[in-house]
């Protein structure tokens, strides 16, 4: 997501901070620009370059914008989906875009629709814009934070109307969302990645249970809630963000290094060489050959122009992604045994593929290295792995997915390990959410979630 208020060129500059995060969500990408009189939008389904062209930009004029990339969770693919969501009312338009997952949703929607309400989609989005209307025709900032005491979930929400931007962050931090400047201008963006591409300076993290609010008169600052910890997604580090973005102060591919390094000190293994399943494994994969000495190489490249298979929706389709997306490196591979660093596993399917490439490629032995914890439990906040039976180690012991991989070893880097490679400082409130690892949820599950409404 991202967003901006003040700028001549808003609608242009949220097209290039959605760019650089075009890795979040490929489903879909739209954008919402404020011109000073109404709320103009273009959206649709598929990659940013296929949505929008140099014509659609031009039509969104305005000083404020918001904008989001689509990512499906729960198959929620199609038109009606993708975001920003725009309402218009007697009152006037909203604008919302919101990322990650609202666990009571379907409970708020029954309580409003017996209310009265009507919806006309099956978003998120749409029942927070309900939400807020129940305290009023107007949009006001005590009307959105009445709305989101009653969410419970990982979200992170932007909200543009006729004279505001708002921006917020769930109680306890799990989706990440960050402030930045340029010049008088004020941008706001899922990763700070986002940032140095428009030419922006990072300020600050949007805080758990913060609503920033942003118009002529500037930035104010209210909390809906104040909890002890933040527990930022564990995933985000893992696989989800870019290398080059800091979420919670803690740049990524540091930890995901520091993850190679705890990895190697953890599970090492007699072998000639290191290699990284690119990209997002390459960072871990240099921390593991750098703490064990042995030499780090290129043995798989990608093809850049086949998006990442962890996010396409279907299985038929996620095979297809990994054949046409890796190659082995014959020369590097061929006669060594070699120690394959992988940043997760999720279902297994691309881990399969990756071993049976480097032995048909002539590795003499195949290590297999996960830079995190197993995966053994469904994500209830906005990853799309709801289900256990589709993780692999949910189902199944270390030497049981070895086999499957047909690895000649296999290990994976524990809780504490991936921890200590996030974590610098929990004084400055670095907590993670492990829960799809450990079982731990920091916002209960399905069956308990209302226990952890905010008041
Ligand atoms: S359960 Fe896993 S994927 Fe979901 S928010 Fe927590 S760490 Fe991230």
């Amino acid at each position: 997501m991202f967003g901006i208020w003040g700028h001549k060129q808003a609608a242009e500059i949220t097209y290039y901070g959605l760019h650089a995060t075009q890795h979040r969500g490929q489903e879909g990408a739209g954008i919402v620009s404020n011109d000073g009189a109404e709320l103009l939008i273009h959206k649709d389904v598929g990659l940013l370059n296929d949505v929008f062209g140099r014509p659609d930009l031009g039509q969104l004029n305005g000083e404020a914008a918001i904008g989001h990339v689509h990512y499906v969770t729960n198959q929620d693919t199609g038109y009606e989906n993708v975001q920003p969501h725009l309402f218009h009312s007697q009152s006037g338009s909203v604008a919302l875009a919101h990322s990650g997952n609202i666990m009571n949703a379907h409970d708020l929607r029954g309580e409003l629709e017996n209310e009265g309400s009507i919806f006309h989609t099956k978003a998120d989005t749409e029942l927070l814009a309900h939400l807020i209307r129940r305290n009023g025709k107007e949009i006001t900032e005590p009307g959105i934070i009445s709305a989101f005491k009653k969410l419970v979930g990982a979200y992170t929400f932007l909200i543009l109307t006729e004279d505001k931007l708002y921006a917020a962050v769930d109680p306890f931090g799990i989706r990440p969302l960050s402030i930045g400047r340029i010049g008088e201008s004020y941008v706001v963006a899922s990763e700070t990645c986002a940032f140095d591409l428009v030419g922006a300076k990072f300020d600050r993290e949007i805080l758990p249970g913060e609503l920033v609010t942003i118009s002529r008169a500037g930035i104010e600052s209210a909390r809906f809630a104040v909890r002890e910890q933040r527990h930022l997604c564990a995933m985000e580090y893992v696989y989800f963000s870019r290398p080059d973005s800091d979420l919670n102060y803690v740049n990524v591919h540091a930890s995901r290094k520091r993850m190679g390094i705890e990895l190697a000190k953890e599970a090492p293994v007699e072998a000639d060489v290191v290699t990284g399943v690119p990209d997002s494994s390459i960072s871990a994969a240099i921390g593991y050959a750098e703490q064990t000495g042995l030499p780090y190489e290129m043995g798989l490249i990608k093809n850049r122009y086949v998006g990442r298979t962890f996010i396409k929706p279907s299985q038929e389709m996620r095979e297809q992604g990994v054949k046409m997306k890796l190659s082995p490196v014959r020369g590097i591979v061929e006669g060594k045994r070699v120690v394959m660093i992988d940043d997760s596993i999720v279902r297994g399917t691309t881990s399969i593929r990756i071993v049976k490439m480097l032995k048909e490629a002539g590795a003499k032995e195949v290590h297999v290295r996960i830079a995190s914890p197993p995966i053994k439990n469904p994500c209830y906040y906005g990853i799309d792995m709801s289900t256990r039976e589709e993780l692999i180690a949910a189902n199944k012991e270390i030497e049981d997915i070895r086999e499957v991989l047909g690895a000649d070893s296999v290990a994976y880097l524990s809780p504490d390990g991936l921890e200590k490679a996030i974590v610098k400082d929990k004084t400055i409130n670095q907590g993670i959410c492990n829960a799809c690892m450990t079982g731990q949820y920091p916002v209960g599950t399905e069956e308990n979630k209302q226990s952890f409404l905010t008041n």
